[in-house]
Order: structure tokens, then sequence, then C-alpha cells
């Protein structure tokens, strides 16, 4: 399963990078390339986490050689704690969040995961303790019920609703004449953005997880949509070691604690109230955010 989820998992963050309009074809199968020379040491152990806490340190890492675009992070997750990772576009925040999956490998410090340095253990136990919900979910041409039951093998019917519940997806499929039978996809059923993410939440449900890896939507969901996406991923990430990567401030505002980041550096860390009252980068983006916000008209529905 894993060996298929991996390469699946790697098409997702592609296909989500062309939609960004990020790289063309040949660059993509280049990337694919190099991300799939990560290897396993050989006789690498199992990860085995009692309290999920992350730690990045002295992290330097760059795509290519001559263009380093993460310079000495260093920045821990408390077990259980809800860190956001802010900062300008190309700042460094999905990087990192392909280096804790490990996509790629540092060029120099490590990365830990309840002490275990993540380029020592098994590939396949370190992704099956991650849940990703990336701002764009990819949907499989196959049910609903198998998009959903991709997140954990064997997974049976009453398991695919109790998480298509708890993602506030069940009253929909619910609605629909084949239920979990429905196909969806580009031959099938077309759903909306909201739909789609919380097709990938329950999904990441039946995962189960200690951590989680939350990439925020920037633009496909409207207004409402989103708040109550919002409401079902905080429900989700109680209890569990959660990195968002943002781009609207006001979703993150209630982190335990925000990591400003700047050319591949932290430029500056707290609360939100305390980053404001610092008056930097993070007060100058927030400030920014909601003059934007005041101009826009009402997100179209
Ligand atoms: P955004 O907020 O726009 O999503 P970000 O902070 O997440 O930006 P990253 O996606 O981590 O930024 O990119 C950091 C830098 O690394 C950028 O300059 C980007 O061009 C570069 N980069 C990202 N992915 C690759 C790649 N696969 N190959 C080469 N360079 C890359």
């Amino acid at each position: 399963m894993m060996q298929l989820f991996r390469p699946l998992d790697m098409l997702g963050w592609v296909y989500r990078t062309i939609r960004q309009g990020l790289i063309d074809m040949a660059e993509m199968f280049r990337l694919m390339d190099t991300a799939m020379e990560v290897t396993d040491v050989p006789g690498a152990p199992a990860l085995l986490i009692h309290r999920p806490m992350l730690t990045f340190d002295n992290v330097e890492f760059g795509y290519e050689r001559d263009r380093q675009i993460l310079h000495g992070l260093s920045f821990e997750v408390p077990a259980g704690g809800h860190v956001a990772l802010v900062g300008p576009s190309g700042a460094g925040k999905s990087t990192i969040g392909r280096l804790l999956f490990r996509f790629y490998d540092p060029w120099q410090g490590r990365i830990l995961i309840d002490g275990q340095d993540i380029a020592q253990v098994q590939q396949e136990s370190l992704r099956a303790h991650i849940g990703i919900v990336p701002q764009d979910s990819v949907l499989f041409n196959d049910t609903i019920g198998y998009n959903i039951g991709y997140g954990r093998e064997g997974a049976g019917d009453a398991e695919i609703i109790q998480a298509a519940r708890d993602a506030a997806i069940w009253p929909f499929i619910k609605s629909l004449p084949q239920q979990l039978e429905t196909e969806v996809g580009e031959r099938g059923l077309k759903l909306s953005g909201g739909e789609k993410q919380r097709v990938a939440i329950a999904r990441t449900l039946l995962k189960n997880p200690p951590i989680l890896l939350l990439d925020e939507a920037t633009s496909a969901l409207d207004t409402r949509t989103e708040q109550d996406i919002l409401g079902t991923l905080k429900r989700v990430s109680e209890g569990r070691t959660t990195i968002s990567i943002a781009h609207r401030l006001s979703t993150i505002a209630d982190s335990d604690l925000i990591y400003v980041i700047q050319d591949g550096r932290i430029c500056e860390q707290g609360t939100h109230g305390r980053l404001l009252r610092h008056d930097g980068l993070y007060a100058e983006m927030w400030t920014r955010q909601l003059n934007e916000e005041a101009e826009l008209p009402e997100a179209a529905e």
C-alpha cells in the first residue's frame, strides 16, 4: 500500500505544483526523479512515536546546489502543539513540509520526530505517521468510498462512514443515490473544492496520524465554505501535533506559536498578540491583509 501511496502522493504534489503554474512538464519529470532518489538506509528501523514532537535542527537545504533555500533553520513543535508557518511567497514554507515528509533530505542538519532522525528510519513508517491535507486535493477516478478508504488499507464501510461524518461530508454522500459507490473524478460526479477538501480530511481521519500538515487553501473556496472547513480542521487537529502552512493570517491567529519565515530563516516567532506588539513583518502582513480584505467585495460564491 505504501509503495502505492508514495508515488500517488508525489503525483498529487506535482499536480498541485503544476496547477500553481510553477513548473513545466520537463521540470516535473526531473523533480520526480530527484524525489524518488531518497532511499532508506540499510536496516533502517521503523519510526516509533510515543510523544510526537518535531524538531528542525539547523537545517540547510536547496533544490539546486547553487541556490540555497533554507538557512540553518531550527524550530520545535511540542507534542500535540499547533504551530503555523507564515511568511512571504517563496520564503520556504512548503519546502519545510516537503522535508518533513522526506521528499528530500537536508544538506545539513537534522529533522527529528520524537528524538529520531527521519533520515534514519523507514520512509514508509515516517509517512504512515503524517497526514497531509493539501490546498488542492486530488481525487482518483473511482468511487467516493474508495477515495476516502484509501486513507487506510482494509478500512470497512462503517469506518469510512464515521470518517466522512467527522469530516462533515457524510450528509452530502448520503444524499447521493449510490452513496459511497458514487463514481467521482473526471468521468463521474464533479465535486466542489470544499467537497474535495472534505474527502481529503476524511481520508486523513481514517489514517489517524499523530502528526498533521495542513497546507492552507489559498483560493478555491468561498468564505463561508472556508470557515466551515477551518472549523472541521480545528476539531480534527485536536490532540495532534499540527503544522499549518498559512497564507491567510486570520486562519492561524489562534495557533500556540507562529513562526514567520523570510528567505529561509525564522525572522520572528510568537503568539499572534505578541507578534502584533512586536510590530515587525508579521504585523505588516496582518495590516496589509486586513486592508486587502476590506477592499474586496464579499468573496464570490
Ligand atoms: P508560497 O507561499 O508562495 O507557497 P513558500 O514559502 O511555500 O511559498 P516554497 O514553495 O517553499 O515557498 O519555495 C521556496 C523557494 O524554493 C522558492 O524560491 C521556489 O522557487 C523554490 N522551489 C520550490 N520548489 C522547488 C523545486 N521543486 N525546485 C526548485 N526550486 C523550488
